[in-house]
């Protein structure tokens, strides 16, 4: 069973990873959660280690041979988790769908990068998955429901030319909706009507 968890930042895609993977170890169940090296945001350890229950969290490096880290050593576990997944390479899809094939596996990712764009890593993963648990956010703007990720750079959208991942760019990152997200050469965004075929479309 593989399910994936998709979703803008700020959906809540991580504590519903963890929410999952707690259920299963109130079960009984062994468990380890996989997540990039690079993401230093949270301790899954410190999060999930309440009610006496032990989860193993493993960094792994965001390449090739972290995806065999993920492979070989979830094969011990009865439930696997990863998180951010979209750091991965797409090769992680098919050793995750390996995996599901005789535990739960419970994937978590960015749908869109910050330009509105699919990871391609989190979209493989969903495409094998049995069950997609699509998380919004709330928008910054409007308080609508957001799907997407708004980067800023000094308090500006940031520009479409700008690297796909940043680590430690002075950036920051809010939820928006479609409506509020802003891509300067790209999406205009606040509702700025986008020229279709020489027409005017309402985005
Ligand atoms: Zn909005």
């Amino acid at each position: 069973m593989l399910v994936a968890i998709v979703g803008p930042m700020f959906a809540g895609k991580t504590t519903e990873l963890i929410r999952r993977v707690e259920r299963q170890i109130i079960a009984g169940r062994s468990a380890a959660i996989f997540k990039p090296s690079i993401d230093s945001r949270y301790d899954a350890l410190s999060v999930a280690a309440h009610n006496g229950l032990r989860l193993r969290a493993v960094a792994v490096p965001p390449d090739e041979s972290g995806v065999r880290e993920i492979a070989e050593e979830g094969a011990k576990y009865d439930v696997v988790a990863v998180d951010e997944v979209q750091f991965f390479p797409p090769s992680l899809a098919e050793a995750l769908d390996g995996l599901a094939d005789d535990r739960l596996v419970i994937a978590a990712g960015l749908n869109l990068d910050y330009r509105g764009e699919p990871f391609e890593t989190t979209m493989r993963v969903a495409a094998y998955a049995d069950k997609v648990v699509s998380l919004t956010a709330v928008c910054k703007i409007c308080g609508r429901p957001a799907t997407r990720t708004q980067r800023l750079i000094g308090g500006r959208p940031a520009p479409a030319d700008g690297p796909r991942i940043l680590v430690g760019g002075g950036e920051t990152y809010e939820a928006r909706c479609r409506r509020h997200h802003v891509v300067p050469g790209l999406r205009e965004g606040a509702g700025a009507p986008r020229r279709i075929g020489g027409r005017r479309a309402v985005g």
